[in-house]
């Protein structure tokens, strides 16, 4: 019998925009962890740094001009023609198998001797770093990092409440006393430290490379202390005259976490990077990465394993560091023209950056605005610290503009300095 009642759930008119509390008191119904989400300072600066007016030598991203297109594409499709119901459906939590099994041979070029076992595939490096944070940082936490450090690993470390330590380094990297020294502080004041996180090769921001000598030296010291070494390595195969030393990892499979990305040597877009664990974290990882994603894209992932069984990749790899090696140059002479005495700035031997030091008195936070006003954008230090150190640093890129117009952008970006030195009268 018919009840006559209309089921129709009948949405109130504005269901599409509910508003949960007012503006004002929204922050205090966050999770304390969200106190510390904010944009990174230097997210803004990309957007005008985009401007194709604007030489950009802020962003590091890596040139595809140089990645064949017309083979990415005959490899997607491909791989969808032939392998669709598979690459277009759910995946392994921890990564492809057969990924897994080439990016050990990947690890082999640095001297890393792996089982695909030990290998999670992750969304970018940048996943891995997130779940590493999550499984080893409650708040408080200290976290020992390089001085300057990764922009987007310590945003992660700070959404997870950990205390960032900076640790002295110099143009051979992270510096073996300097470590020593900040764990006995660390220690002192009885607070836990839970890993060094460090990139070795030609490092983001300084574009510095940690010799095989302090590879060692910072291992021993590690295992010592019973703290976990984070090798963060997106550049390592990167380097322009020689290959890179060994991976840290290569010498240590119990106390190092590897985290590598296909982002600089194929494509960023893909979003594929991997994490290389000690056996006793690889479950925690393969949890926690399933709780954020359920899976990697296998559509990605299975891109790059028929790239790297089809294709020359280590040519391609080598292409693109023929061409990064060309605009280092560039850079390095254009700085070594037009910048003025008293500047300092590394000379990379891989990699997309140079770090720049000038007097003590210039703050290259207030100098971008003058730097847009000529054209040319930088990442200010300051983004490189989690403790507002880094004012008269900065770092550029030379990944992604031309050798000219890298020149260029330097050219003004020279001119600007010298202005603000001659008003402070710095000479
Ligand atoms: N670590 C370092 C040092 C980086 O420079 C980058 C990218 N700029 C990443 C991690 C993240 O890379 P992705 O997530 O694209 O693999």
């Amino acid at each position: 019998m018919k009840s006559g009642r209309d089921l129709r759930v009948v949405p109130p008119v504005d269901a599409t925009r509910v508003q949960i509390g007012e503006p004002e008191n929204l922050p205090e119904r966050f999770a304390h962890r969200a106190q510390g989400m904010k944009a990174s300072e230097i997210r803004a600066l990309f957007a005008v740094a985009s401007r194709p007016e604007i030489v950009s030598l802020a962003g590091g991203m890596p040139n595809l001009s140089a990645l064949p297109m017309e083979m990415m594409a005959s490899v997607t499709q491909k791989l969808i023609l032939e392998n669709g119901a598979e690459a277009l459906q759910y995946g392994s939590g921890q990564g492809h198998p057969k990924l897994r099994e080439q990016i050990c041979d990947v690890m082999a070029l640095e001297g890393i001797k792996a089982h695909p076992d030990d290998v999670i595939i992750t969304t970018g490096s940048q996943q891995a770093l997130d779940l590493i944070s999550r499984i080893f940082i409650d708040p408080g936490d200290v976290v020992l990092v390089e001085a300057p450090s990764y922009v987007g690993a310590l945003g992660t470390f700070k959404q997870y409440e950990a205390q960032v330590v900076h640790v002295g380094m110099d143009e051979d990297g992270l510096i073996p006393q300097a470590l020593r020294d900040a764990i006995k502080t660390t220690k002192a004041t009885g607070r836990k430290i839970k890993f060094l996180y460090l990139i070795p090769n030609y490092q983001n921001p300084a574009g510095v490379l940690l010799p095989a000598d302090r590879r060692s030296e910072i291992l021993e010291i590690c295992r010592s202390e019973e703290i976990f070494i984070v090798e963060d390595n997106p550049y390592g195969l990167l380097g322009f005259d020689k290959p890179s030393p060994n991976a840290m990892r290569a010498s240590d499979s119990e106390n190092v976490i590897y985290l590598g990305t296909f982002s600089k040597t194929i494509a960023p877009g893909l979003r594929v990077g991997w994490a290389l664990v000690p056996q006793s974290l690889k479950d925690k990882m393969v949890i926690a990465s399933e709780s954020s994603i359920l899976c990697p894209s296998n559509f990605t992932q299975l891109v790059i394993s028929s790239y790297l069984a089809n294709q020359p990749w280590r040519d391609q790899i080598a292409s693109f560091a023929k061409l990064y090696k060309e605009r280092r140059d560039a850079a390095l002479s254009a700085l070594d023209k037009y910048f003025p005495k008293n500047i300092t700035w590394t000379k990379p031997a891989g990699g997309f950056y140079i770090w720049i030091t000038l007097p003590p008195e210039i703050d290259t936070n207030a100098l971008v605005p003058k730097a847009i006003a000529a054209k040319v954008a930088y990442v200010p230090g300051t983004a490189f610290y989690a403790d507002g150190f880094g004012s008269w640093s900065l770092r550029i890129s030379y990944c992604y503009p031309t050798a000219e117009r890298i020149t260029e952008g330097i050219k003004s970006l020279a001119g600007v300095i010298k202005t603000e030195m001659d008003s402070r009268q710095i000479n």
